[in-house]
């Protein structure tokens, strides 16, 4: 067996190891309705990155629980809205569905 080296180098790289994690973790999904249609939605306890919230424009930053989302019902398919997930605090997220 010429493949045991003792280092396990992936040559093409890890792809998407923001997802993997965020998989790992184990976080809750789930699919909320809203007045913009259906929406995969993810609770994450933490994050490895910040994000830019799109309901107050404010940063998330690294480390924070926050809510995933992306369309359900997305025009390209799933792969493309995971693709173009967004990243929102709990309470904006919230405010979304019950406020106008
Ligand atoms: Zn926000």
């Amino acid at each position: 067996m010429p493949r045991s080296r003792g280092s396990r180098r992936r040559p093409w790289g890890e792809e998407h190891p923001e997802l993997d994690v965020e998989r790992a973790r184990g976080g809750i999904q789930r699919v909320e309705g809203g007045p913009s249609g259906q929406w995969h939605v993810r609770r994450v306890s933490t994050s490895a990155k910040s994000y830019r919230c799109p309901g107050c424009s404010q940063e998330i930053p690294a480390g924070t629980a926050h809510v995933v989302a992306w369309a359900a019902d997305g025009l390209f398919g799933p792969e493309a809205a995971l693709a173009d997930r967004r990243h929102w605090h709990p309470g904006c997220w919230a405010a979304r569905t019950t406020r106008r």
